[in-house]
């Protein structure tokens, strides 16, 4: 196994101080009743079934040698036919996946496997570096021809994250070599000289995995490739349309109409809103951060600030989804945020924690971490069924009982996403700096940090999501002054803290959200946090159209909604007065244990209507029992409506 230790990422920044590493997943040990059997069907069911879903479609052995494609194909976009031009990073990201589940619970056979499935890939990789599937097979004349549309440097992407997490896994290089060898050839082939070409992928992803790719090997060229896609972005003349006009195209019949739809309508240091498609914008925001991070880009932090406050105070649902339409499956305008047609695709959602993560390296504040947790704990959580192998692509925040998780989808870059997620959750729970060390989420387990080159071990224990109160037992390997970082969610509206049972003043201690206690450490010093749980009624801001006269629930990082396998009544016959209490309450046996919310509503009652439409008299209301489940819960019990704004 590799020292995970020596990468940059453990290091503490010995060089900057002031940054703050995650710790590697490598590093933690998740045992909590919320997280634990979610992630033991991640790796037993979920990651089995991707696999044999690349499998049966033909993306595993489209990398062999004598693959022929459906002869059918005749168009790049019947997407219904075999094969489809991001097979590739379908089968990379289940890689990944698998990569980070045999670093924390190794399994011989899944080991075999990956290593079968990576010999596949090394022999169809051409003499010169180039790897692709699609433009080796199906389009081999068009290599290269369209970045703004054909995913090719996107798949590249996916193959260098999978390559570092092999080798990070098992310390194994074959994988890495072979996405070193393309990388190589991908820096020949783009950059700034005059036989270069000037462009840059249509998708971001590959500038987010080369800086995986120097961390790992610390070439300094797969640092400046990053930085030359990045930075050659959105500059005039435009790329994108030298190579329409290369390949014969009139640029301005580009299906999309302009180049926000890649947040390449502008240099990336002009742009100052989310928009175009949501996860190019996580993506290349994520590497934008990736860069700054190198603290030799500047600007870089600044705008991505702004674009963080412009995404989570107008283009953000209460549940942590992002991107409002299925027509560029991203950004609309300020506050359109409508429920049932909401598109929220459960990738965009994941690439927001992972912009809120690097985000969190230059700036411990927790209106990063709020919404990493709100992402995590509603938006990315629904996406995937109790059993682990159905998912949503969108995660509408209302249904008419017609919305339901698939097995699998043609475009299926989200079920992989979530198992690479889940399979390296430990690596967003805490974090380390110089003089400091961080807790970012509340989930039992361990966490093994470096701070100041001291080893302190934090351990966790909690009920969280469903209680409040956290104990963190710090442990550092000897007595130790540094400071301890403890997030104070933004939900919370009065916490109380406590170190060896004795309460400490949050005044003058809080920053960006965070208690920061510094004192000398003993081995087995106690911090304990009281987070109250109550039931909050959310409104809407007041330009939202689709919230307006509703409220959604919220308890602890959850946000609630309405089953209609709960309710007698269809549910836009229920309001809830604002007077009505609400209860919570564990109900082990249900959706594998979840605190309930229950009262009691009215119900707009139909008797009395006879056959009138409309009549000058409103609806008589009768009282009804109402029950709120957790929103990532919902569509796993009898199909039907739901909905996670209520009538008040
Ligand atoms: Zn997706």
């Amino acid at each position: 196994m590799i020292d995970t230790n020596s990468t940059e990422n453990n290091r503490g920044d010995a060089q900057n101080p002031a940054l703050f590493s995650p710790v590697q997943f490598t590093q933690v040990t998740i045992d909590d009743a919320f997280w634990s059997p979610k992630l033991q069907i991640n790796r037993e069911r979920t990651i089995p079934h991707i696999y044999q879903q690349c499998l049966e479609t033909g993306r595993i052995d489209a990398f062999g040698p004598n693959w022929q494609p459906d002869p059918e194909i005749t168009t790049r976009l019947s997407w219904g036919g075999t094969p489809v031009m991001f097979w590739d990073s379908d089968v990379a990201k289940w890689l990944e996946a698998a990569c980070y589940s045999l670093a924390t619970h190794f399994d011989p056979q899944l080991d075999t496997l990956v290593d079968e499935v990576i010999a596949g890939i090394a022999q169809a990789q051409h003499a010169d570096g180039y790897l692709n599937t699609w433009f080796t097979t199906v389009d081999p004349q068009n290599r290269w021809k369209n970045l703004r549309d054909w995913h090719e440097l996107y798949c590249a992407g996916h193959m260098i994250e999978a390559g570092v997490a092999h080798y990070r896994a098992t310390g194994k290089q074959t994988l890495l070599d072979v996405v070193c060898r393309y990388a190589d050839y991908i820096d020949g082939i783009f950059g700034p000289e005059l036989d270069q070409k000037h462009g840059y992928p249509g998708h971001p992803e590959i500038e987010l995995a080369l800086v995986k790719l120097y961390h790992a090997t610390g070439q300094q060229r797969y640092l400046e490739l990053s930085r030359y896609f990045v930075n050659e972005r959105g500059r005039q003349p435009h790329y994108f349309d030298h190579e329409a006009q290369e390949r014969g195209d009139d640029p301005a019949t580009f299906w999309a109409k302009n180049y926000e739809y890649s947040q390449s309508h502008q240099p990336v240091r002009e742009q100052q809103e989310v928009v175009g498609h949501a996860v190019r914008a996580m993506y290349l925001y994520s590497a934008m951060i990736d860069l700054a991070r190198k603290n030799d880009e500047t600007g870089l932090q600044e705008v991505c600030e702004q674009l963080w406050q412009h995404l989570t105070t107008k283009r953000m649902y209460v549940t942590g989804g992002i991107g409002t339409s299925n027509q560029n499956e991203g950004f609309t305008s300020d506050y359109d945020l409508p429920n049932e047609s909401a598109y929220a695709e459960t990738c965009a959602a994941i690439g927001l924690i992972f912009w809120a993560q690097r985000l969190l390296q230059l700036d411990c504040n927790r209106r990063y971490t709020d919404a990493l947790e709100l992402a995590l704990y509603n938006s990315v959580l629904s996406a995937i069924s109790s059993d682990g192998q159905h998912f949503f692509y969108e995660n509408p925040l209302a249904s008419n009982g017609h919305h339901h998780r698939q097995p699998w989808f043609v475009c299926p870059c989200c079920p992989p996403n979530l198992a690479r997620l889940f399979s390296s959750l430990g690596e967003y729970i805490y974090a380390q700096s110089q003089t400091d060390a961080i807790v970012h989420l509340y989930i039992q387990g361990t966490g093994r940090l470096s701070v100041g080159g001291q080893v302190v071990t934090l351990h966790q224990e909690t009920d969280y999501p469903w209680e409040g109160k956290v104990a963190v037992r710090v442990v550092p390997e000897q007595p130790g002054t540094f400071g301890l970082r403890l997030r104070i969610p933004g939900w919370c509206r009065s916490a109380g803290v406590q170190v060896n049972g004795e309460d400490i003043s949050l005044t003058n201690r809080l920053a960006h959200g965070y208690i920061r206690i510094e004192r000398l450490w003993q081995p087995g010093d106690v911090v304990t946090l009281e987070l109250p749980m109550p039931i909050e009624r959310l409104s809407a801001h007041p330009d939202i159209q689709a919230d307006q006269g509703q409220i959604a629930l919220q308890r602890g990082p959850l946000i609630y909604c309405l089953e209609q396998c709960d309710h007698a009544q269809p549910l836009h016959r229920l309001v809830l007065p604002s007077t009505a209490a609400l209860t919570g309450q564990f109900e082990p046996e249900l959706l594998g244990g979840v605190v309930v919310l229950r009262g009691t509503a009215t119900s707009l009652d139909t008797s009395g209507w006879k056959d009138a439409l409309y009549r000058p008299h409103p609806p008589a209301v009768h009282p009804t029992p109402i029950t709120a489940i957790p929103y990532y819960a919902w569509d796993n019990r009898a199909p039907g409506a739901m909905r996670v704004w209520i009538q008040t």
